[in-house]
């Protein structure tokens, strides 16, 4: 007689084979170059607010890295969304396209902006939107209106799209921005997921007007709490350092504010820590993909969960090791995460999808088929840079 699989057990030691017998926290800052050096040159020097030499640093080192024209740096990565979306010329009227498989700040900073979240489906193959289901979507309920796409259901204007670059594997970005260019809809890349990620040899955040960064803790880079705005625009670049701090206008000692602007200004003691994540992220990605690569051995004898890879002609940042369930195995998915966090090693499932939460259960939205599938069926396992040198 065949023994019955025990998946979660199996599941259990691919991982141990990997991160060895240790506790392991699912995703956890390291600071290994001059993190302390950084910081304390903050102290020494009293800078340790919204004025100081990192911050400036923090932003050209940002672009260099990325290859932006420009970068912004504010206090969270939600706060880039809401300004990148504010200047994209969001209105309280408008529409925002977003995958309802996201962090909830996606949604969040549309309803800033006073706009609507309208959810679209996820692909199976990058995790990001499906762009032939949303064609033929918006060629059924939208039209052009003197060069607006108009929702034909509810009359406002589509006025943006939000790709998000799921656990740091790209999407379908060519797709996107035929869409973007099809139905006149601008394009602003939440990237906070994947810094270190390319496209078609090109850094994720910097295909649409503009992209944004989280430095949060749980992120591949932190700054404790941080974000970023890219850009390759002058203009709104200058508009984005503008309005994110109180919309100064620098005139001697008077204070003159010429608009309501916003206190989101990164402080320098978070640049700091910035400079110095950027100088060791390289190795943190080169960690990161050999994690991959260890993972993806120890769980290619398991034919019945998939390690997600990479999508092709990309290069991700492993940001969150990600495993897909098949349908079969659905309903072990909670023992799984029981016996995997009973063990100290940290699993999570997916987000919920945030048509389903409670402030968002009434906009606008798609058939969701895949991405509550795939919401049902993925785990993200232990993805820290520290556990691929740990074995
Ligand atoms: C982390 C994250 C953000 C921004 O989060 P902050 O905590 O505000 O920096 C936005 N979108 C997604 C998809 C994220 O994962």
């Amino acid at each position: 007689m065949q023994m019955p699989i025990d998946l979660p057990n199996q599941i259990l030691s691919a991982i141990r084979f990997v991160v060895g017998d240790v506790k392991a926290p699912l995703h956890e800052p390291v600071f290994w170059g001059n993190e302390w050096k950084y910081l304390k040159e903050c102290l020494d020097t009293t800078y340790v607010s919204s004025i100081g030499n990192f911050v400036t640093k923090f932003e050209s080192d940002l672009a260099t890295f990325t290859g932006a024209k420009y970068a912004v740096a504010v206090v969270n990565g939600t706060a880039a969304l809401h300004i990148a979306l504010k200047l994209a010329g969001v209105q309280p009227t408008d529409e925002v396209l977003t995958p309802s498989l996201t962090f909830v700040a996606t949604a969040n900073a549309i309803i800033y902006c006073g706009a609507s979240p309208h959810f679209v489906d996820s692909e199976e193959h990058s995790l990001g939107i499906d762009v032939g289901k949303l064609r033929l979507y918006l060629k059924e309920n939208t039209e052009q209106v003197s060069g607006y796409c108009l929702n034909k259901l509810t009359g406002k204007i589509v006025r943006a799209i939000i790709p998000m670059h799921t656990f740091g594997h790209p999407g379908d970005i060519d797709g996107l921005i035929q869409i973007s260019n099809e139905f006149n809809i601008t394009i602003v890349e939440d990237a906070a997921e994947s810094i270190g990620s390319k496209y078609n040899n090109r850094h994720t955040g910097t295909f649409g007007l503009m992209g944004t960064l989280s430095f949060n803790g749980n992120k591949t880079i932190t700054t404790g709490g941080g974000g970023a705005i890219l850009t390759n625009d002058k203009d709104l670049a200058l508009r984005a350092r503008h309005i994110t701090t109180t919309a100064k206008v620098s005139n001697g000692w008077e204070f003159i504010h010429d608009e309501v602007g916003y206190n989101y200004r990164m402080p320098n003691l978070n640049a700091a820590l910035g400079c110095a994540q950027l100088e060791s992220l390289p190795a943190k990605l080169q960690a990161k993909r050999d994690l991959y690569n260890k993972y993806s051995s120890a769980f290619a004898r398991l034919d019945k969960v998939k390690l997600l890879n990479e999508p092709k002609n990309c290069s991700s940042n492993f940001w969150l090791q990600t495993l897909l369930l098949e349908d079969e195995n659905l309903p072990l998915r909670d023992s799984i995460l029981e016996l995997t966090n009973g063990a100290g090693i940290m699993t999570r499932p997916a987000w919920n999808l945030l048509h389903e939460l409670r402030p968002f259960r009434t906009f606008p939205r798609m058939n969701l088929s895949t991405a509550k599938s795939l919401s049902t069926r993925l785990i993200n396992i232990p993805s820290s840079s520290n556990l691929a040198l740990k074995t």
